[in-house]
């Protein structure tokens, strides 16, 4: 069980994340509020809003500098995101928010992060990458409703440690990377 290996001390649940700004983090709350009222559930804490790049969960804490350093081989661009979509996953009852349009330095950030974290030896996700913002849990969803775009200003990613405590779970950013302006665009 993931569960149990990662309340294992020497395990940490981890995974690699885009952590909002302030002013983002104020916006995508205010839509989850919006959407609580077309669908209901229990609304996610402003604290916890993100976007999983990648998602590692119970790794042994002497792996974290391997992690480290895969991360920081990871040469993308900042760019803009922007959070047009509502959408409701029956499986897990999540209401979540994501995007219209996937920018390609969005693609290329997570890609080149699997590259590296592939090489190393961790855990890759074979399914292709849906970037959202959960927003409601145990949610019974409903029809899609119009919604705001919220724009997001991606200028780093970070690694999170994730704790499951009795009001949900924890995050505790462990680490940050900047993103560049100026990296070439790998070909496709
Ligand atoms: P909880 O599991 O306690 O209800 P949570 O799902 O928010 O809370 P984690 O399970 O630690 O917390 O997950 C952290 C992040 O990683 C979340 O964004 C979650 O959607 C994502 N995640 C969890 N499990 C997987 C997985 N198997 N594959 C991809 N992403 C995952
Ligand atoms: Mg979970």
């Amino acid at each position: 069980m993931a569960e149990a290996e990662a309340a294992r001390p020497e395990n940490l649940r981890l995974f690699f994340a885009l952590w909002p700004d302030d002013v983002t983090r104020g916006a995508l709350h205010r839509s989850g509020k919006w959407l609580h009222r077309h669908w209901g559930g229990r609304r996610m804490r402003a604290d916890t809003l993100h976007i999983t790049l990648a998602f590692l969960g119970a790794t042994p804490a002497g792996r974290l500098d391997a992690l480290i350093a895969c991360a920081g081989a990871v040469e993308a661009n900042s760019y803009e995101l922007t959070l047009d979509q509502a959408g409701y996953w029956r499986h897990n009852r999540i209401g979540w928010l994501g995007v219209q349009r996937m920018p390609p330095q969005h693609i290329e950030l997570v890609e080149k992060l699997n590259v590296r974290l592939q090489a190393a030896g961790f855990p890759v996700e074979p399914r292709p990458h849906v970037p959202h913002v959960t927003l409601l849990r145990n949610t019974p969803g409903g029809d899609i409703p119009e919604c705001r775009p919220v724009s997001w200003p991606v200028g780093e990613f970070v690694l999170v440690k994730s704790v499951t405590g009795p009001n949900g779970a924890h995050y505790a950013v462990i680490r940050r990377w900047p993103l560049e302006t100026d990296i070439a665009p790998t070909a496709a």
